[in-house]
């Protein structure tokens, strides 16, 4: 991956974030309290201030300083967690990664985030989109990156008809189902940014 592309991939997660701030706040002012796309949005913009460092590093080390980027700049629980997500990454990935590379790291970031948030697949949280979407990134063969794309966005919608058991959302029991999750929008909607940067 060259400066271009990496720079391509920073600036158009971070987009989709910015331009979706609203719908997520709306969707946590449902079943959280009102503040994930402004989290979100901090976070991103403090990504695209930094966009002429970050590309210009080994992706590696642009994974670990956005990770600590979103730590220090989003907070409430997506924060850290995102945040661990991008430094996970950034340790596990090569410089230059290929698929397995990948499947491996996402892996490790996955299990990263369930540790620090002591939750799992099943509790209608960002993981009810990465844990699916490492299972299909998992199965290789073609069209993947479109399949990842489709994977991320059913999995987000399947949070519309869970429980919640972790996170604000879990103080509302039975009536947080019928709302989708914040942080399973906001995942899908940076996966599904990712993929469509990596197609090109
Ligand atoms: P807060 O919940 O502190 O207000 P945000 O509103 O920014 O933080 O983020 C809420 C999102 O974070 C939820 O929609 C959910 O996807 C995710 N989340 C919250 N707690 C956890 C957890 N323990 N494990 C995984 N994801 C979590
Ligand atoms: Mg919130």
């Amino acid at each position: 991956m060259d400066a271009n592309m990496q720079r391509r991939l920073i600036v158009e997660t971070a987009n989709v974030v910015v331009g979706h701030a609203d719908e997520l706040t709306t969707l946590d002012q449902a079943i959280g309290d009102g503040d994930h796309g402004l989290n979100m949005k901090r976070g991103a913009m403090a990504i695209l201030e930094r966009v002429d460092d970050l590309a210009e590093k080994s992706l590696p080390d642009a994974l670990k300083t956005a990770g600590q980027t979103l730590v220090m700049k989003v907070g409430g629980a997506s924060g850290p967690l995102y945040g661990t997500l991008l430094m996970t990454l950034g340790k596990e990935l090569p410089a230059a990664p290929k698929q397995d590379d990948v499947v491996r790291a996402l892996g490790a970031a996955v299990a990263a985030v369930k540790k620090i948030g002591r939750s799992d697949v099943g509790q209608k949280t960002m993981l009810d989109v990465f844990g699916p979407v490492h299972e299909e990134l998992a199965l290789g063969g073609p069209a993947l990156l479109d399949r990842v794309r489709q994977r991320a966005a059913a999995a987000a919608e399947a949070t519309v008809s869970m429980k919640a058991t972790k996170g604000r959302a879990s103080f509302l029991g039975d009536r947080s189902i019928g709302h989708m999750d914040p942080g399973a929008r906001s995942s899908m909607l940076m996966i599904a940014a990712v993929c469509t940067v990596m197609e090109e």
